[in-house]
């Protein structure tokens, strides 16, 4: 089925911010959104092609879904900077009003063993993926109050879980990372409790692994795992189905996509090219 817009989809007149949506899964995940009809802010810092070093840019995330008719805005934004982060909400009220929807995507990674893990890029790491999804959540929540409902979703990592024995790979310098996703778990789970009443659901999904230009680029990819990679239109999907959900019934949970898509059944679509 060609993929298309619908501007009377089950989002339709919702306002979803996603972040990291200059390219990999939350373009995706901006692209999926707009096509069930919401108004989506895309944010990032790459805002034109050729910014970054990697492909991607929300010039061309906000223009394929906009050549598609849906709505979307960028917002350039650096989750590092703790005024950046304040504008990027301020910046969505202005342009479609309060997020009704959060999906805190964005990460920067390093991975270095913990013995040499730079100062610089732990505390780099800590403002993006710890600091700056606690800050959006707990900002958006009067808004998602007023509007009688509101759906978080955090993009965690199987990088959470605890390492086994035999350590393979341990020295690979993946405990920073983990360490932070593990938590954003805590995190969406202690928040799903805390806003429960208030109609707000709060959920943290793992991708598995996806072909992006980040894992490109740490190499994580490659034609020997391709069979073990999960489409990238799977997380959009996923992301869509939350929400799309009914607050209550679908919060406080922490799963990974491969047993989430099979416990409600869902099918990765085609996105709007
Ligand atoms: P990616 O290709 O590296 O993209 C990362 C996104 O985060 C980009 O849009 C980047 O945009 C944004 N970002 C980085 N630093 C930022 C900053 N300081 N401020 C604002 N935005 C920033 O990553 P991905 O593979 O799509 O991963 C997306 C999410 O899924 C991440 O949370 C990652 O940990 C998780 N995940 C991915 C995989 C996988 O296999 N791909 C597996 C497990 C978990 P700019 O550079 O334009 O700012």
């Amino acid at each position: 089925m060609t993929a298309v817009v619908n501007p009377e989809g089950a989002l339709a007149g919702r306002v979803a911010v996603v972040t990291g949506a200059s390219r990999g899964i939350g373009a995706a995940i901006a692209a999926r959104l707009a096509m069930e009809g919401a108004k989506v802010v895309a944010s990032a810092r790459t805002l034109e092609a050729g910014e970054h070093k990697l492909a991607g840019s929300l010039s061309e995330t906000v223009a394929r879904i906009r050549e598609a008719g849906g709505e979307a805005h960028a917002v350039r934004c650096d989750l590092a900077l703790p005024e950046d982060r304040e504008s990027l909400l301020k910046q969505t009220v202005e342009r479609y009003g309060p997020a009704d929807i959060l999906v805190n995507n964005a990460a920067v990674t390093y991975y270095f063993p913990v013995t040499d893990f730079p100062e610089k890029r732990y505390r780099l790491m800590m403002e993006v993926q710890v600091r700056a999804p606690f800050e959006l959540s707990a900002a958006v929540v009067p808004g998602m109050i007023e509007a009688g409902k509101g759906h978080i979703i955090y993009i965690s990592s199987g990088a959470a879980r605890h390492p086994q024995k035999p350590y393979r790979g341990a020295g690979r310098g993946g405990t920073v990372y983990g360490m932070a996703k593990a938590a954003m778990e805590r995190f969406s789970t202690g928040m799903a409790s805390e806003v429960y009443d208030k109609n707000i659901a709060v959920n943290a999904i793992s991708p598995g692994l996806v072909r992006t230009p980040g894992t490109e680029l740490h190499g994580l990819v490659n034609d020997r795992n391709e069979a073990f990679q999960t489409p990238v239109e799977s997380i959009a999907e996923a992301v869509r189905f939350i929400a799309t959900s009914e607050p209550k019934e679908i919060t406080g949970r922490v799963d990974s996509i491969g047993s989430f898509m099979k416990e409600f059944e869902l099918k990765p679509v085609d996105l709007i090219a």
